[in-house]
């Protein structure tokens, strides 16, 4: 991968390490019900690779003997992978937190009707991928006929209590801008999502994530092919902010492939770019990571521009 986008190679990013480990970020596949043009992943519906049970209980016996407090699912479409109950019934028989990064068409597959119930007996905090609250932007991203599929999918889950102000069933919902361009002011954007989406469908959810496109995988084959791959870089790098670099999400989160090896984040797995300067590659070797370096390329700039980006928006 890093042989495609050479670009990312030499970095100048500045060096950054670890904090404590809190957040486990489990890629479960990525077998995918839909191929959206902006995905990091390549995830599809042709795709095979998924975790397997034994790979879960090594995850599960690395949960049994360090502090992590949250479990964050992602994939593919990690309620695809047939052990997804097992795995998130067992971390909360841990007493964690689980997130599950839905791109709610799963909802409505058939199926999958188990899925909204199971999600709310169990309290697991949905992460939503709406990449626009408008419906042609919705379809031309994610194909067409998702942006209603996906109303469909949210008035499901408000109905079950999801997002509502007296439940605890946290709705988020992610935005990503549609080329190569920053995504807009988080707070502002969250206020126009929920305004149109009340008003035109009675939709309510809890936050708006506001997520920037990393170069990488299927985006930044998209950025090279029309050109668009420098223009890009240097907008990231042009937005630099040095605050940002205290709350990116590798500092306290590890992230699992579907084989259990480990990488400091999401999309250095993508890049297959290894876990720091240690020598660990997969879950049933690592210790304690805390000041542990980053694995940082050009990309991480994607991280840092503007109000900067992670799992949970802007930072
Ligand atoms: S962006 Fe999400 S929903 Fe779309 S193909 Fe990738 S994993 Fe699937
Ligand atoms: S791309 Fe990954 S390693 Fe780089 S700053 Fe972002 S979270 Fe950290």
């Amino acid at each position: 991968m890093l042989d495609s986008l050479p670009y990312l190679k030499n970095s100048d990013f500045p060096a950054i390490s670890r904090n404590k480990l809190e957040i486990l970020q489990v890629n479960l596949g990525y077998l995918c019900n839909l191929s959206c043009t902006h995905c990091h992943v390549n995830a599809g519906p042709k795709r095979t690779e998924l975790m397997d049970k034994a790979t879960m209980d090594e995850i599960l016996t690395f949960i049994d003997s360090h502090a992590v407090h949250t479990l964050d699912l992602t994939g593919g479409a990690p309620e695809m992978n047939p052990h997804f109950r097992y795995l998130v019934t067992q971390a909360l028989d841990r007493g964690l937190k689980v997130i599950d990064r839905c791109n709610l068409l799963i909802l409505m597959e058939p199926g999958f009707e188990w899925l909204a119930g199971f999600l709310a007996k169990n309290r697991v905090e949905i992460v939503a991928s709406l990449p626009c609250y408008l419906k042609d932007n919705v379809d031309k991203q994610r194909g067409k006929g998702t942006f209603d599929a996906s109303i469909t999918a949210l008035q499901k889950l408000n109905a079950l209590g999801y997002g509502q102000g007296n439940s605890d069933l946290q709705l988020n919902l992610v935005f990503n801008p549609q080329g190569a361009t920053l995504p807009p002011e988080q707070q502002a954007l969250e206020r126009d999502y929920k305004q149109h989406l009340y008003e035109h469908f009675g939709i309510v959810f809890n936050h708006l994530f506001a997520l920037a496109n990393l170069p990488v995988q299927r985006f930044g084959s998209v950025l090279l092919s029309t050109g668009q791959f420098d223009n890009y870089m240097n907008l990231l790098k042009n937005n630099f902010q040095a605050p940002n670099l205290d709350k990116v999400m590798c500092k306290n989160t590890l992230s699992v492939d579907w084989q259990g090896k480990v990488y400091d984040c999401d999309f250095n797995q993508m890049l297959k770019l290894p876990l720091g300067t240690d020598n660990k590659t997969h879950i049933r070797q690592v210790a304690d990571l805390t000041g542990k370096a980053i694995n940082t390329l050009q990309h991480c700039y994607a991280c840092t521009a503007g109000q900067g980006s992670s799992c949970t928006g802007a930072i």
